[in-house]
């Protein structure tokens, strides 16, 4: 019997990895972007989803796309013998150092953690249970970079959210449902946004959440009030590193190590091109796989009082870029805690958004672009009204 892992990247190799350990001999990848099929990866060839044999395939994604790899393989292999499984139990148990991927120890465990938070939520089949929210506290960035995949350079006047809209549907929100596993404060800048502290006190009356994580540029120090608010609490700093750009990098690594403040820092050379704001022609088997493989189509965001299932479709009708598609959203203040799961709900069980329809997409096929190149001006879009 044949074993396949579905799934090539880091997360792949740590599936092999687990599988390795547990004496489990794997033939060969599965992967859908096209680059990658006849290649060798970790050693083992890359097939198509329709060249697998009668087998066991593991999937090996850390995306929200299992239930559509899953169709996959038995769309295209009508008649074969294949069996899917996923890697749960053995990636549990993986024991892991520093130096086998290019992803640090520390991030192949929170990768992991998110797997098993899915395959949970999978199995348990509940939409009560979110892997994060994001809530965008401020338009503003102390940078504008060309290619921000949350649309802040297009921002021609960009304002801060309404405080007291935002604590009133972090109220609702938490509320409502029933857990929510990351909780991610961003902007543009989230550290802009004076009121931040107010935000991250509202947050914690709750007890429905795993982690708060603070997502900065490096260019601003936070205020003493805030480090004393995140100081001896589950508040995490996560520092996207642009070199110079992220002017005070340092300072603010010493201040939250000095401070024992969890936080964590990622020098950014790359991003994926998914920045423009154009109507695409896509079929629907298209649409659904761009949708399907996107790494954030479950990232939910909340921006300006509305919850939206992903940044992309929040900020481009924000920007009036895109028509106001009401199944996209839900207006948090216009529902009670049935109406918000209900809608939640429908998020999680879109086979895409409306807002797919003008984006670029997050898969595996999407290109790179350098991070951080600066515009002095506001990109100019069409805007639908
Ligand atoms: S630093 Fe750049 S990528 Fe980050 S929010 Fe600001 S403009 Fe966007
Ligand atoms: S609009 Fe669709 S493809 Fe674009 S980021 Fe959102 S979920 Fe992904």
């Amino acid at each position: 019997m044949k074993n396949y892992i579905f799934g090539t990247g880091n997360f792949g190799k740590l599936t092999a990895l687990a599988l390795r350990e547990n004496k489990i001999e794997v033939s060969a990848f599965i992967d859908l972007n096209l680059i990658n099929i006849g290649t060798l990866f970790d050693g083992l060839s890359v097939l198509s989803v329709d060249q697998v044999e009668d087998g066991i395939v593991y999937i090996a994604s850390n995306r929200n796309n299992h239930r559509y790899l899953q169709n996959l393989i038995s769309d295209k292999n009508p008649h074969k013998k294949i069996e899917i499984r996923y890697p749960d139990h053995f990636l549990k148990s993986l024991t892991l150092s520093d130096g086998q991927l290019s992803w640090s120890a520390e991030r192949c465990n929170s990768e992991i953690e998110n797997f098993l938070f899915m395959r949970e939520v999978a199995q348990g089949g509940s939409e009560n249970f979110l892997k994060s929210i994001d809530i965008v506290l401020t338009e503003k960035c102390s940078l504008k970079c060309i290619d921000c995949s949350n649309l802040m350079q297009y921002y021609e006047k960009a304002v801060d959210t309404d405080l007291h809209t935002l604590l009133e549907s972090i109220d609702k929100l938490f509320s409502a449902l029933q857990f929510v596993k990351e909780v991610r404060i961003i902007g543009g800048e989230p550290l802009m946004f004076k009121e931040i502290v107010p935000v991250i006190q509202k947050i914690k009356t709750f007890h429905n959440f795993g982690s708060i994580v603070i997502f900065t540029n490096g260019t601003i120090m936070p205020r003493d009030e805030l480090m004393a608010e995140c100081s001896n609490s589950s508040v995490r700093f996560q520092i996207s590193d642009y070199g110079d750009l992220s002017r005070n990098v340092e300072k603010l690594e010493a201040l939250l190590i000095e401070k024992e403040i969890s936080n964590s820092r990622d020098r950014v050379l790359t991003w994926q091109d998914c920045a423009s704001l154009d109507r695409k022609v896509r079929t629907k088997e298209e649409l659904l796989s761009v949708f399907s493989n996107c790494c954030v189509n479950d990232a939910f965001t909340l921006l300006h009082g509305k919850l939206y299932g992903c940044p992309f479709a929040a900020h481009a009708e924000n920007l009036d870029a895109i028509p106001e598609l009401k199944s996209d959203s839900i207006d948090i203040g216009k529902e009670n805690s049935e109406g918000i799961l209900k809608k939640i709900a429908n998020l999680v069980n879109r086979s895409n958004y409306g807002a797919c329809n003008y984006c670029n997409g997050r898969d595996y096929t999407v290109g790179t672009v350098e991070a951080a190149v600066q515009t002095k001006y506001p990109l100019r879009y069409l805007k639908v009204h």
